[in-house]
């Protein structure tokens, strides 16, 4: 695991595009079915938007209808963590990167049950496609 990542609020907003800003520094989420990567089915690999850490691989990514980019694994256990997120009266573990702390998404149990059983449901903003055509 990469060593992790601290920048000011104010670098961060300096980086970031404001909807990225709102969704990985404040926790915010964007419209289903609004994102980049909802139907995306390109070859790749889909790292953190704030740090660059590989997240995801194009193989565990699949249409779950919810209108977010959903994935039935993580390519390292040890590049997310999960915290227990009571928010809106709900009960959801909330997934973020360990590397800069960048809020992703949640993770149900609802996933594809020939798989993992997992559905990660991370917000398209919080990634970015790497696309394994892509060399550089
Ligand atoms: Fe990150």
């Amino acid at each position: 695991m990469a060593a992790r990542i601290t920048r000011s609020e104010e670098e961060w907003r300096a980086e970031l595009t404001p909807e990225q800003y709102r969704i990985l520094r404040q926790k915010g989420t964007e419209r289903p079915f609004s994102g980049e990567y909802v139907h995306a089915k390109a070859d790749g690999t889909y790292v953190c938007a704030g740090c660059g850490q590989p997240l995801f691989r194009s193989e565990t990514k699949y249409d779950s209808g919810s209108g977010w980019p959903s994935f039935w694994d993580v390519i390292d256990q040890g590049n997310v963590e999960l915290h227990l997120d009571t928010s809106y009266g709900m009960r959801r573990s909330e997934v973020t990167c360990s590397r800069c702390g960048g809020h992703l998404g949640h993770l149900f149990d609802d996933g594809p049950q020939e798989t993992t059983g997992l559905r990660y449901c991370i917000n398209s903003a919080s990634l970015r496609l790497k696309p394994d055509s892509d060399q550089s």
